[in-house]
């Protein structure tokens, strides 16, 4: 069943993509504390700033703009919480899609290495800040184990670990033999990093919506946005409702469903596979302490969860409609599980949850954090990629920023090229 909407009917005319954001219900859907209470109507009818989706992208943008003077809404067309944030497998990780030393090739190793630095704060940053907030989602560091796999092999790898360390972020680099050692797992090589982290991503949203609401902020739903318009210092929003709300500025942050005017050839949608095992299960002693990921194609990536749960994810497809396939969502958990298997030992069984969903990414693995085409006060946040919610956070930095009129010094990173 596709769950990943409401029953409310999008518009089919309305200026972001609608596509169902999940299949089956993701783990955390069964986990308590993952709502937000939302309103039905907004109180007033203009706003300084409105966030448009209640995912992570529109909670962190929230939180970082509630102060308890500024006038903030959010609007999402689904109930909180119920996008790709809850089918996300949340390893929150500094480490980007595409490696230091790849990226540098893309676009200059000066920004790469910026874009490296920048995430690794995020990850910090955003430990910090749920601490700080007292959200109980248990958000715990992490290291990160990155194996050497079919895409980028042993030598690779070196060259990874030693650009890294030119960046200023610390990599160490496993041989054989000392991977096998220490993690007793067999490959040709493997990065061990700090700056990671994981959580269950739905309470931390919700979390995150509920703290900014204690400043003010009000979360509606469901409302979907029907049109957008910038004139003069307001924007003009339509809803579903058939009402016009206006707002100093507004922030798109619907995920995967994106603003249909950054439609570009840098960014697609693909599909992607997750699940979690029964809770208490048999596991190396090390597995609690890492995020473990490979460097192949399609990857292989798991960390365990509260509970002694595995969550593992991959098995990624070119299509942005695979997903929905039950079929192939059966074959695609069995090979998950195998793959598991063959490289740790673990043998989870049968699986207490697998879901599917539809994925995005973009050419560099950066995400898009900018101002729509033409516009100074409609912003927009997608992000992409395996560390979506390590962008979320940077984005929500960046769009405060720009909200107060402080442009980020990180800013021309994530540009729509
Ligand atoms: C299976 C899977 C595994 C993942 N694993 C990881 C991981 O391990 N680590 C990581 O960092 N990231 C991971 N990600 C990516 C991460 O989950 C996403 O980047 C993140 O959840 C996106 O959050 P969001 O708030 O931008 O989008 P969403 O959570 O989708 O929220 C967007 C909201 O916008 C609303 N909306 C859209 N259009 C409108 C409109 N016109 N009007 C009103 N509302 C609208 C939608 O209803 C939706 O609720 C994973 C994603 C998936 C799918």
């Amino acid at each position: 069943m596709d769950d990943g909407q409401t029953e409310h009917s999008p518009s089919t005319d309305g200026p972001t993509e609608q596509r169902a954001l999940h299949r089956d219900r993701p783990f955390w859907a069964a986990t308590p504390h993952r709502k937000a209470p939302a309103s039905r109507e907004p109180v007033d009818r203009h706003y300084d700033v409105i966030v448009i989706g209640s995912g992570i992208s529109g909670a962190l943008v929230a939180e970082s703009l509630a102060d308890g003077v500024r006038r903030v809404l959010i609007l999402d067309r689904r109930d909180p919480v119920e996008g790709s944030t809850l089918a996300s497998t949340a390893m929150i990780q500094h480490e980007i899609d595409v490696p230091l030393h790849v990226l540098a090739r893309k676009i200059g190793a000066e920004k790469a290495a910026r874009a490296w630095r920048r995430s690794a704060r995020a990850v910090e940053d955003l430990r910090l800040r749920v601490e700080r907030l007292g959200i109980n989602c248990a958000m715990t560091a992490k290291q990160a184990l990155y194996l050497a796999g079919n895409e980028y092999g042993s030598r690779a790898l070196q060259t990874e670990a030693q650009t890294r360390h030119e960046a200023g972020i610390a990599a160490d680099y496993l041989n054989a033999a000392a991977l096998q050692d220490r993690f007793g797992l067999s490959r040709t090589g493997a990065i061990v990093s700090d700056f990671s982290a994981s959580a269950n991503p739905a309470q931390m949203t919700a979390g995150l919506l509920r703290a900014a609401m204690a400043r003010g902020a009000e979360l509606v739903s469901p409302v979907e946005v029907t049109d957008v318009e910038e004139r003069g210092e307001t924007v003009i929003l339509a809803t579903s409702e058939g009402r016009l709300l206006t707002a100093g500025h507004v922030v798109f942050c619907t995920g995967y469903e994106f603003l249909k005017v950054m439609e570009s050839p840098v960014h697609r949608i693909i599909s992607t596979w997750a699940l979690a095992s029964r809770p208490d299960m048999a596991r190396p002693g090390w597995l609690d302490g890492f995020l473990v990921w490979e460097a192949s194609d399609p990857y292989l990536y798991f960390r365990t969860a509260s509970g002694g749960r595995i969550i593992v994810g991959g098995e990624d497809e070119e299509s942005a409609t695979a997903f929905a396939d039950p079929a192939k969502g059966r074959k695609k958990t069995r090979r998950i599980v195998e793959k598991l298997a063959d490289l740790t030992g673990i043998d989870i069984g049968e699986p207490a949850y697998a879901w599917a969903a539809p994925f995005g990414n973009t050419t560099t693995g950066l995400p898009i954090i900018d101002r729509a085409p033409g516009a100074e006060r409609v912003h927009v946040v997608m992000g992409f990629g395996g560390n979506g919610i390590t962008f979320s956070a940077i984005a929500a930095d960046i769009v405060r920023g720009r909200v107060e009129g402080i442009e980020d010094p990180d800013a021309d990173l994530f540009r729509q090229p």
